[in-house]
C-alpha cells in the first residue's frame, strides 16, 4: 500500500504531482505507460489518443511515451504500482493456454488496489502529458491531474463502489500482445475515466459518476478470473484488503489458437453471478 507521503514542503515546477508539496530534487523522465507494460508487450500497440484515427492502431518502442512528468521521488512512490499492473499483464498473457503453464505457476496474486492504481496512473501520465484530451482540445501542458487522482496514487485513498476498474465479459476475445487506453469524458477537460485494452481483455476505469448502462455486462473489481482448457486451470486473484464486500470471479474459457501467430482465442470471459447468501426477509 502506499504509505502517506512526506511532505518535503517543495512543489517540483514540471511534476504533476506538484500540488501535494512532497516533491524530490529533480524531474525524472517517466513512461506514462510503465516500464513493467513496455517490456512485456514489446512492440506494443496503442490506441485512442487524438493523433489517432478511431481505428488506428499505432505502435510504439519503449523509448516512446515517455514524459518529464514527475519528480524522482513521486515516480519511486509508485514502483509497486508499476510492479502490480505488470503481474496483470504477465498472467494475462501467460494463462492464454493454461496446458502450457507450468503447475507451480498457475496461481498469480496481485493486490487489486495496486493494480487499480496502475490504471489511474497511465490516465494520469497521460492527462498530465497532455494526451488525454479530445482532438478539439488545444494542447494543454504541464498540467496538474484531479487532487483526488494525486491522493489515489501517492496518499492510499482508494476509491469507493461503484468507482474502481471492472472487466467485460465476452464472446471471442483474441489475447494478444497489446496496451490500449481511451479516456472517457462527461464533460471537458477531465476525464471521468478510461477503457483500456490490455492483452486484448477489456478493462473500465470509473473514477466518477460510472456510466452503469454500459456496465452490465462487467464485473466490478473481480475477485478472481480462472482460466480454463479441459481440466487445466490457471487463475489470477485480486486481493481486496479491507473491503468486506463479496467480489464476483469469472471464468475465461480456451477455444483455441490462429494457426501461425501467437494470438490465441478465448470462447468466452464469462461474470460468475454468486448468489447472495442473505436474502432480504421484507415480504
Ligand atoms: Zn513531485
Amino acid at each position: 500500500m502506499a504509505k502517506t507521503s512526506l511532505k518535503t514542503g517543495r512543489s517540483l515546477p514540471g511534476c504533476y504531482a506538484r500540488g501535494l508539496r512532497a516533491c524530490g530534487n529533480k524531474l525524472t523522465r517517466e513512461h506514462y505507460v510503465s516500464r513493467s507494460v513496455l517490456a512485456q508487450l514489446g512492440n506494443y500497440g496503442i490506441l485512442g489518443f487524438p493523433w489517432q484515427k478511431s481505428a488506428d492502431l499505432g505502435e510504439a518502442g519503449p523509448g516512446a511515451l515517455a514524459s518529464k512528468i514527475l519528480c524522482d521521488r513521486h515516480n519511486s512512490l509508485l514502483s509497486e504500482v508499476d510492479q502490480a499492473l505488470g503481474e496483470v499483464i504477465a498472467s494475462l498473457l501467460l494463462f492464454r493456454d493454461p496446458l502450457t503453464v507450468p503447475n507451480d505457476k498457475r496461481i498469480v496474486t496481485v493486490n487489486g488496489h495496486q493494480f487499480e492504481r496502475g490504471l489511474v496512473k497511465t490516465l494520469a501520465g497521460t492527462y498530465a502529458a497532455g494526451l488525454a484530451r479530445r482532438a478539439e482540445q488545444l494542447p494543454p501542458r504541464n498540467r496538474e491531474p484531479p487532487r483526488d487522482w494525486l491522493h489515489i496514487l501517492f496518499e492510499g485513498t482508494t476509491l469507493s463502489q461503484p468507482c474502481g476498474f471492472y472487466v467485460y465479459a465476452g464472446l471471442g476475445l483474441e489475447v494478444e500482445k497489446m496496451f490500449g487506453m481511451v479516456p472517457l469524458f462527461d464533460h471537458l477537460p477531465i476525464p471521468r475515466g478510461a477503457d483500456f485494452r490490455i492483452a486484448g481483455y477489456h478493462f473500465r476505469l470509473e473514477l466518477r459518476n460510472p456510466d452503469r448502462a454500459n456496465l452490465t455486462s462487467a464485473a466490478y473489481r473481480p475477485s478472481t478470473i480462472r482460466f480454463i482448457r479441459e481440466t487445466t486451470s490457471c487463475e489470477l486473484r485480486f486481493e481486496w484488503p479491507d473491503d468486506s464486500t463479496q467480489h464476483q470471479s469469472m471464468t475465461a474459457a480456451w477455444q483455441g489458437q490462429t494457426t501461425g501467430a501467437s494470438r490465441h482465442l478465448l470462447a468466452s470471459l464469462e461474470v460468475v453471478r454468486r448468489q447472495l447468501e442473505k436474502t432480504p426477509s421484507k415480504r
